[in-house]
């Protein structure tokens, strides 16, 4: 009720703006607009106004802001609040809002079913103790038994020299398979080939039925199996859908999925070609060892699914430039995250104060500058959601613009910018694939930051974050975080966001408690309006680099 009221009057406000621009331009026709210049624009961001909003997006009565539960629609309409007083124009199909269609679904944990067959015995295997099984998002009941083939990575790269399907028939099986892809790949093959979407549509289209996930070494150290079984059923899974009513990115020919600890898989590899431990380290070597392992596995479960919309939430400043403001820089940060969860230290809120409430409220104050002093392009500030469900509301929005695609010349993401230090430099994920490079590096030295290359490949954020909806639509992208480098050269900065990763990433822990450098995040914030300004202003539109991989794969 609240929202819709609001939306009445920010239109109310906008149209009576609109009437006040009409006549203000047909007294005084060849005026010239009167635009702040740019760096007082950067200098209205402040600490203080940082401190608001990720105090808000953060507290305990936010509730974690799961996508489609109460919290997420209290910080979406903050910032919705946020833009309108700043002057921003409502750039969703909804007034701020465009509403995200999302199926919400769960397993039904008692019914998750799990069944080794081997030399005519069966062994029957517990939920949570051994296993860990999501839902489905369209079938109400699924039951598959198949043999299991063993498929490394599930990679089949024959350009690079690579595939785990050689030789190898998975034609009605089951296959077993680790994630990531061989770390021999170029950086960008292996965040191509890293990612799930990619794996299940080269299962399926060698008839794969089902999916059986293995845990590496590097997912048991960051992500032991006690807490992968304390989440397990805790959250649902999400899927976005399509104008036609289709779930997106679901894939009808397989009919189970769950993921094995590495004790059962131990258990299950003995006696067959190859021992687990054999295999994880033949990827660990990016060595294909694919083998069928000689049994049967039955997989079954229940789902309830549930149709449910969450906004993204898209404020417009509008070019200067008569032609170029026809063309649209695109920031984005989701605003959702992992809502309530099982407790870890007797805390259940997952705030996500990191992840993402501070990308969110950079978003906003990046939003002020611009507004106070408009670019020769437009630029759309989009708050995403259901990221963690699977990059969902970037998804949906990049096949459904609320402008022409091709009119969209960069995308500007942030999510968990970590500033646990005085920060001295700042990681561009992607930004090597395109012309952005140069650009960047410039509007960062402004505020006295190096850009630094990706100092962590074998985790594929380039992949991994929302910027990657819009590469998949061929729009240069980058990724923007705070690198390893402290400006206090006694702070060993990798080893500070290691330990964020390990101990509070995803965790309750990631709350206003965590330290907090604000004259970084406001170096950061004033850092990312200025990129803003230079993809904007300038006379070109930002390009793929020559025969770039992502470029060629996407924007052909
Ligand atoms: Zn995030």
């Amino acid at each position: 009720m609240k929202s819709v009221r609001f939306i009445r009057t920010a239109r109310a406000r906008l149209s009576l703006l609109v009437v006040v621009f009409l006549a203000l331009t047909a007294c005084s026709k060849d005026a010239p607009q009167a635009v702040v210049d740019k760096s007082s624009a950067i200098d209205t961001i402040t600490q203080k106004a940082l401190e608001d909003h990720l105090a808000y997006l953060a507290d305990d009565a936010r509730e974690g802001r799961m996508a489609g539960e109460k919290g997420h629609f209290e910080a979406a309409q903050y910032v919705a609040d946020r833009f309108a007083e700043l002057g921003l124009e409502p750039g969703g199909d909804d007034g701020w809002f465009q509403q995200v269609p999302l199926i919400s679904y769960r397993a039904d944990q008692e019914s998750t079913t799990l069944i080794a067959h081997r030399d005519g015995e069966d062994a029957e295997l517990t939920y949570k103790e051994h296993f860990t099984m999501r839902g489905d998002a369209v079938r109400k009941q699924n039951s598959v038994r198949a043999e299991v083939v063993y498929v490394g990575f599930g990679v089949h790269a024959p350009e690079l020299g690579y595939s785990d399907y050689d030789d190898i028939d998975v034609e009605g099986k089951i296959v077993a398979v680790f994630g990531n892809a061989p770390g021999t790949f170029p950086h960008n093959e292996r965040a191509y080939y890293s990612s799930g979407r990619t794996k299940a549509q080269e299962a399926v289209a060698r008839g794969a039925v089902g999916v059986l996930g293995l845990i590496s070494k590097r997912i048991e150290e960051y992500y032991p199996w006690e807490r992968m079984k304390a989440q397990a059923g805790t959250r649902p899974g999400m899927a976005w859908v399509t104008l036609s009513g289709e779930a997106a990115d679901y894939y009808p020919e397989l009919r189970g999925s769950a993921t094995i600890n590495v004790d059962v898989a131990r258990d299950l590899f003995a006696g067959t070609p190859i021992t687990f431990d054999e295999a994880r380290e033949a990827t660990e070597a990016s060595k294909p060892s694919s083998t069928p392992l000689g049994f049967e596995m039955t997989l079954a479960r229940e789902t309830k699914q549930e149709i449910i919309t969450s906004p993204n939430v898209v404020g417009l400043v509008r070019g200067t430039d008569p032609e170029l403001a026809r063309e649209y820089v695109v920031f984005t940060a989701h605003l959702d995250h992992n809502g309530i969860g099982a407790a870890v230290d007797g805390d259940t809120i997952y705030n996500g104060a990191y992840d993402n409430a501070m990308g969110s409220s950079l978003l906003i104050e990046t939003a002020r500058a611009v507004a106070a002093s408009p670019a020769r392009r437009s630029m759309l500030f989009i708050a995403l959601t259901a990221e963690e469900r699977g990059l969902l509301g970037s998804d949906y929005y990049a096949h459904y613009p609320t402008v022409p695609t091709d009119a969209i010349v960069a995308n500007v993401n942030l999510d968990m910018p970590l500033f646990l230090y005085s920060v001295a430099d700042i990681i561009a994920f992607g930004s090597e694939h395109s012309s952005l490079d140069t650009t960047v590096a410039e509007a960062i030295a402004a505020e006295g930051f190096a850009l630094t290359p990706d100092p962590m490949p074998e985790e594929n954020l380039f992949r991994r974050s929302d910027q990657y909806s819009f590469v998949r639509k061929g729009i240069p992208a980058v990724y923007l975080k705070p690198g390893f480098t402290s400006t206090d050269p006694a702070i060993d900065g990798r080893a500070v966001q290691d330990d964020h990763r390990k101990h509070h990433y995803h965790q309750p822990s990631d709350d206003l408690s965590r330290p907090i450098d604000w004259d970084s995040v406001v170096r950061f914030a004033r850092a990312n309006a200025r990129i803003g300004y230079a993809i904007a202003n300038d006379d070109a539109r930002p390009t793929w680099n020559e025969g770039d991989f992502f470029g060629e794969m996407f924007a052909k």
